[in-house]
């Protein structure tokens, strides 16, 4: 395992720039609205799935682990960024997939696959108890010791990596957005901000109102500056229809920023509606947090989904 050039990787995030989004709805208004590009912090390891992966690594370099383990779907960003870091720094990795083998894999499976992570997959009312004893003793059996990372990354290493993000953010504004799926980087994004802005997650899955439990446990101390809108996923975890999918069409044409229907571009269609429906004062400068994860437009457009 290669220890200095992951402290130096991590060290040393590249530079992303704020991307000012200058569209009539915004003009009309009189608000700016301004995206952190974190897509394009790295190729593979993008995102949120950078600083939720950052600590959480480092942590298992220092323990000298040899083996990384995490949970997700089969079109998981985080495991597609976890399968990539391990052949980069010199882990193995081990991905527990929700659901049966499907042959061929998918591109995200695939890509996960040349990078050497080995699958195993659990039946859906296994993956559910995953964190069980008896599941986490089965994987023991299976592939001896190793660093384990709950789905989607988020512990409290990746809230201590995600409430790293705002440092990288050099103006001021009033609104900062992120899409939210397990709360893991909402909670480190309220951590890490001054409390005179308003911080809104929007939740990519149905019913949940969970997270703000959820979220909560994650902060350091109390805060009143964040909410999580709950009627912006389209359905639920991974559906959208077609008005999304113009709207994601429509925006990458005119700003050259690519989104997928799943997280980002829920985020970026609700702050549209949000300030078409007045949400924002006159004056306001809003922030939305571009959290990567382009890597599954690929399987999505397979699948004629795009
Ligand atoms: C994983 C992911 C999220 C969700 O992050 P949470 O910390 O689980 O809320 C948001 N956007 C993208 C693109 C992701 O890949």
């Amino acid at each position: 395992m290669n220890k200095k050039e992951l402290l130096n990787y991590f060290d040393s995030p590249p530079a992303t720039p704020l991307q000012e989004i200058n569209d009539e709805t915004f003009i009309q208004k009189n608000i700016k609205l301004f995206i952190k590009r974190d897509d394009l912090i790295d190729n593979f390891i993008n995102g949120n799935k950078y600083f939720k992966l950052k600590y959480n690594l480092i942590e298992a370099a220092e323990n000298n682990f040899k083996t990384l383990l995490s949970f997700g779907g089969a079109y998981s960003n985080h495991i597609y960024s976890l399968a990539y870091a391990g052949k980069k720094f010199g882990f193995k990795t081990i991905g527990v997939i929700r659901g049966e083998e499907h042959l061929p894999l998918n591109p995200t499976l695939q890509f996960a696959r040349e990078c050497g992570m080995e699958f195993y997959y659990l039946r859906r009312s296994d993956y559910r108890k995953k964190y069980s004893d008896e599941i986490i003793s089965r994987l023991h059996k299976e592939f001896g010791d190793f660093y384990l990372i709950p789905e989607g990354g988020s512990n409290n290493l990746a809230v201590k990596g995600s409430s790293e993000i705002t440092q990288r953010i050099d103006i001021d504004y009033n609104y900062l957005f992120c899409a939210c799926g397990t709360g893991g980087t909402l909670a480190g994004i309220i951590n890490g901000v001054d409390s005179k802005i308003k911080i809104i997650g929007i939740a990519v899955l149905k019913n949940a109102s969970f997270l703000i439990d959820e979220v909560k446990k994650l902060l350091a101390s109390e805060k009143f500056n964040w909410e999580i809108l709950l009627d912006y996923h389209f359905g639920g975890y991974a559906k959208f229809n077609s008005e999304l999918v113009n709207f994601i069409k429509i925006f990458e044409a005119k700003f050259n920023i690519k989104l997928e229907p799943i997280y980002t571009g829920k985020l970026i269609y609700a702050i549209y509606d949000l300030a078409k429906k007045n949400y924002f004062k006159p004056g306001s400068i809003i922030v939305a947090y571009h959290s990567g994860g382009l890597q599954g437009l690929e399987g999505l457009r397979q699948r004629n989904l795009l």
